[in-house]
């Protein structure tokens, strides 16, 4: 090669963007700067919270994955022959709109429903949330979040009265013993694991506990291993409920004044034996059970870190509330470097939770089944109608889809034929559905195969909006580069096929607006019913704010417009009387 033929590269930096990492619910904070050639380059962001300037080897390659290989970048619709033709938007979308109309009209609303991400923006998930339960009057929308948080959210909304993560990741390193159940936090959630082993690097006589079938990366750095027997996560935490209680480690104070239903609780535990019960159910030598349970006892701040391995479970909601009446038994909440600690998958699951992108939530923490809540949203939505009872769930859906009673579904970011735990199910739903609609950023995959319209979306670089992180601390996306082709952000693709089916409320000029009403809906006649979950401090946003704001944890009322770092410091609880629950968690393998 001459030199001549070697392309002169500018090594001088155009723009700037601080954005978001698209991979994990760590959320660390990215600094994407576009060369003059083209090239992005990547850099954690100093000035981020989350990651104070890390990034994994996932993040660190984000420029990597910016090119346009596969890219879906046209709308295309099935022919009678089969084959996808390229298609006006214009056509796409009336595709879309009159299949979902004709469908409901035929039908009724439940024969339709929308399949969503956690990859989602929040201002995507909003808009797809109000459009099926406010407009077409079904709360058939579900997330393959289902797959990875559900258990999560239930087991909040038991003990706590609503979806609510009580601390913060720099709890995780004020702890003096972190136990991770369930939770391979090396490979899942990096840069907190490189928080975590900092952490203990400056102070050695922090303790690690890490509780899971198998030794994994995260293992290397815990002091003790627990290879439970998979499905026993309950045993042991009822277990060690039991002994805390009996080695008097219960908060009297905090019991009395906090909590309800900790005899309940207690019975269900002494269910599951003594110690040398719970360590032959669970296949574990009784001296690391003990070992576990002296530690626990001993030491006040205890953070119990947690994630798929509990919440991907047929038990998974009991198991999340046995860790957390573990926590409650010893007033070990709502204080720094304590309390039980859901750790998300994706970026934007805790997002997705706020707006109520699930089958069986309203939006903004509130319920379908209260009627006060419903009314609520309404009221703000100026809707025509209100699903008033829960959707189907992922895979519910799926089989619904199969025995005909749901008819067209619209899929957004996500590949269920690859990620739901039956592929072949799936694929045969599919190929029975009258109407499969796939909004993504690549051409080919499994579900688009067996899609008959494609909508081209933005990908992350080119996506503007929010997401949340596992702390709940809220971030911008920012693009920064051009919509390629004809792709469309999914929120305007979503109220483009809203107002094709004669729906008002839907004529946003951009995310800003979006955000700010779904800020709005959060403190919208919160006096009536109180939510936790209440960003009214962020509502009204002008385009300067929007785009310049910096990550917050909410909630963020007026008297708190800095966010909000821990919960339940004074505590009260979100149930009606203030009180947190404990749940009794039945010996149940699962
Ligand atoms: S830890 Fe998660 S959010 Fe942070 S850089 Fe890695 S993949 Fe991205």
């Amino acid at each position: 090669m001459n030199l001549s033929d070697i392309p002169v590269v500018s090594a001088t930096p155009t723009t700037t963007t601080a954005t978001t990492c698209p991979y994990c619910g760590v959320g660390c904070g990215v600094r994407a700067t576009v060369r003059a050639d083209g090239q992005v380059e990547i850099a954690g962001d100093a000035e981020h919270p989350s990651n104070l300037g890390r990034l994994c080897v996932k993040g660190s390659a984000l420029g990597e994955t910016v090119d346009l290989q596969g890219r879906l970048l046209h709308p295309k619709v099935r022919g009678a022959d089969g084959t996808l033709e390229q298609v006006s938007w214009d056509h796409a979308l009336d595709t879309v709109a009159q299949g979902f109309s004709r469908i409901v009209r035929e039908h009724g609303p439940d024969a339709v429903a929308l399949y969503v991400s956690g990859q989602l923006l929040t201002e995507d998930y909003y808009v797809a949330n109000k459009l099926m339960k406010g407009f077409i009057g079904s709360a058939n929308i579900d997330t393959n979040s289902r797959l990875c948080m559900s258990s999560a959210v239930a087991g909040h909304k038991r003990a706590f009265g609503e979806d609510l993560v009580p601390g913060n990741y720099e709890d995780l390193e004020l702890a003096d013993l972190v136990v991770l159940v369930g939770s391979n936090t090396a490979w899942c959630h990096p840069i907190l694991f490189q928080r975590l082993v900092k952490a203990k690097e400056a102070r050695p006589e922090m303790k690690i506990v890490a509780i899971d079938p198998r030794r994994t990366a995260t293992c290397e750095l815990a002091d003790l291993h627990l290879a439970v027997r998979p499905g026993t996560d309950v045993w042991l935490f009822n277990g060690l409920l039991g002994y805390l209680a009996r080695e008097g480690k219960a908060d009297a104070t905090f019991l009395t004044a906090s909590t309800a239903g900790l005899d309940e609780a207690l019975n269900a535990a002494e269910d599951c034996g003594d110690p040398n019960a719970v360590a032959r159910a669970c296949k574990l030598d009784i001296e690391d059970v003990l070992a576990f349970y002296r530690l626990f006892a001993a030491t006040e701040k205890v953070v119990t870190a947690f994630s798929q391995g509990v919440n991907q479970s047929s038990a998974g909601t009991d198991k999340v509330n046995s860790i957390i009446n573990c926590h409650l038994l010893t007033g070990r909440i709502g204080r720094a470097g304590m309390g039980p600690f859901s750790l998300t998958g994706q970026p934007n699951a805790m997002g997705g939770r706020e707006v109520g992108g699930l089958a069986n939530m309203l939006a903004a923490h509130m319920e379908l089944a209260n009627p006060l809540h419903r009314d609520i949203v309404q009221d703000l939505w100026q809707s025509p109608v209100m699903a008033d009872r829960a959707g189907l769930k992922a895979v519910d859906l799926f089989n619904a889809i199969e025995q005909g009673r749901v008819k067209a579904v619209w899929v957004i970011a996500t590949n269920p034929v690859v990620s739901l735990p039956d592929a072949d199910q799936v694929r045969r739903a599919l190929a029975k559905c009258e109407l499969v609609v796939s909004s993504d950023i690549i051409e080919r995959t499994d579900t688009n195969d067996a899609a008959h319209v494609l909508l081209p979306a933005l990908g992350w670089g080119e996506k503007d909006g929010t997401v949340t992180n596992s702390e709940r601390r809220i971030s911008r996306q920012r693009a920064f580069l051009p919509a390629p082709g004809e792709a469309r952000a999914d929120w305007q693709i979503l109220c483009d096929v809203s107002r094709r089916m004669g729906f008002a409320g839907f004529d946003y000029d951009g995310p800003r607006e979006i955000f700010n009403e779904h800020a709005r809906l959060s403190a919208w006649r919160n006096d009536e019913a109180p939510r936790a979950f209440d960003i009214g401090g962020m509502a009204g946003m002008d385009k300067d704010c929007y785009d310049t704001f910096e990550p917050v944890q909410w909630p963020v009322v007026a008297g708190s417009p800095a966010g909000t770092r821990r919960l339940f410091q004074d505590g009260r609880y979100a149930h009606a009387d203030g009180l947190a629950r404990f749940v009794a968690t039945p010996r149940v393998r699962g």
